[in-house]
């Protein structure tokens, strides 16, 4: 900064220290940005304490969704969405690795100078460590999900300082929408968001409490992922594949390992993000891909023909199963693991699939959470669930 430059207010602001009480209390999810200076602006920008989706979809996309178009509904604003995969997946990317294609051709290409995304810690191969990258071995490294709560944002500071004009940020709903809110004090020529869906995030702590209950050898576990078999599906050391059956999971250990943030987070599909790459709307083993404005076209763009691609379908009725997921999670219910077994195969039979299977977890998951807000932040309830989840929720008889 030159002596005639006035610094933003922001930076006067002081970041909180490692380990204290952030303004959201017990729904903080640690997006980082009160590890930063930016912490200025945290009683607006925060996911919990500030639920204003609208708005920001209205900033960053030109518009809010229409609650009475239903893809709009349940997926966001969108132009365009698809199912893909890459012709040649990135070894230990969690899917197949559009997110690291799309982050290291952007480097590549010079359209940004650096990328927010999270390595792990040398001693934890699931421990989140955020970074700036600037080259595209730092992201290749950021692969895989690093299934915690992770502080992404707290590299914020860092992007100020080192005078970047050009950024690609990748993260989770949470983390993007504190970002859409500070991103005009950012002092950015451009920001690109590439988003990932999220849903059920833990502490680091709660994850080694669902490694150990589920699976059967929770130190060499590298990679899982509850896939649209309805199976959890763990990868370990030796290359092998491990699964188990959703509705096998020992529910009643596992009901209080999920973030209280997680379980009060309706934004599920990353609505601010401007292209999304999950993978629950598309076929198994493909990659789900939710373009929201020309932005997220354009990095799409940059690896056309890197991708086979088909269009997403769906197939199946979800209401009955949502209907009956909701006492039996609220109950804590947990059914022995050969009926489990069995249900796993009937329901993939005749279950919903595609963009029908996204809508089964998406309303399972709202309706879950809408019961959680309910019981323990009741005052929240009104201004904390937006219009599109409540609309959502209201498809359901729930208890009371
Ligand atoms: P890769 O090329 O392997 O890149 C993964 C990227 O994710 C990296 O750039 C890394 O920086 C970033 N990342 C890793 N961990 C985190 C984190 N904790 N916070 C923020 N960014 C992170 N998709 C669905 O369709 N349905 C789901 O229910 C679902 N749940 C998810 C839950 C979590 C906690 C996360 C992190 C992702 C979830 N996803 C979900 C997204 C999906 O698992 C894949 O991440 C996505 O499809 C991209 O795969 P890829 O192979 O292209 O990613
Ligand atoms: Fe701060 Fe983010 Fe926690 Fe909200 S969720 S209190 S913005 S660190």
């Amino acid at each position: 900064m030159t002596s005639l430059q006035q610094p933003h207010s922001h930076q006067k602001a002081k970041a909180l220290k490692p380990g204290s009480r952030r303004p959201a209390k017990a729904l903080c999810s640690e997006c980082g940005l009160c590890d930063t200076y930016y912490i200025h602006y945290v009683k607006e920008a925060c996911a919990f304490l500030n639920e204003q989706i609208a708005n920001l979809e209205e900033q960053a996309h030109g518009r809010s969704r229409n609650l009475d178009n239903s893809d709009d509904l349940y997926f966001g604003v969108h132009q365009d969405m698809m199912a893909a995969r890459k012709k040649e997946p990135i070894p230990g990317a969690q899917w197949t690795g559009i997110v690291s294609t799309i982050a290291c051709e952007m480097l590549n290409q010079g359209i940004v100078e650096g990328v927010v995304c999270v390595q792990n810690t040398k001693e934890d191969r699931f421990g989140p460590m955020p970074i700036l990258a600037r080259t595209p071995e730092e992201v290749l490294a950021a692969r895989v999900n690093k299934p915690t709560l992770s502080p992404n944002l707290s590299v914020l500071e860092e992007v100020e300082r080192s005078g970047m004009k050009k950024l690609l940020v990748i993260g989770v709903g949470c983390q993007i929408q504190a970002l859409r809110a500070v991103e005009k004090q950012m002092g950015l020529e451009k920001l690109y968001v590439l988003g990932t869906p999220c849903v059920d995030n833990v502490t680091r702590a709660g994850l080694q409490k669902f490694l150990e209950t589920t699976s059967r050898s929770p130190e060499t576990v590298v990679h899982y992922e509850f896939m649209q078999d309805f199976r959890v599906h763990f990868k370990h050391e030796d290359g092998s594949t491990e699964t188990v059956p959703f509705f096998g999971l020992k529910t009643n250990q596992l009901k209080d390992i999920f973030a209280p943030s997680c379980l009060s987070c309706f934004d599920y599909v990353n609505s601010l993000a401007d292209l999304v790459v999950g993978y629950m709307g598309a076929p198994f083993g493909w990659q789900w891909i939710v373009v929201r404005n020309d932005r997220g076209q354009e990095m799409l763009d940059l690896i056309q023909d890197q991708l086979d691609t088909q269009p997403v379908s769906s197939q199946g009725d979800r209401r009955a199963a949502v209907q009956q997921s909701i006492p039996a999670y609220d109950k804590a219910v947990t059914i022995p693991m050969w009926a489990a077994k069995m249900m796993g195969v009937v329901i993939e039979r005749i279950g919903p699939k595609g963009l029908e299977y996204a809508r089964f977890s998406i309303d399972s998951h709202y309706t879950r959470n809408y019961l959680y807000v309910k019981r323990n932040y009741p005052e929240k309830l009104e201004n904390h669930v937006p219009d599109f989840a409540k609309r959502i929720v209201a498809q359901y008889k729930l208890p009371e």
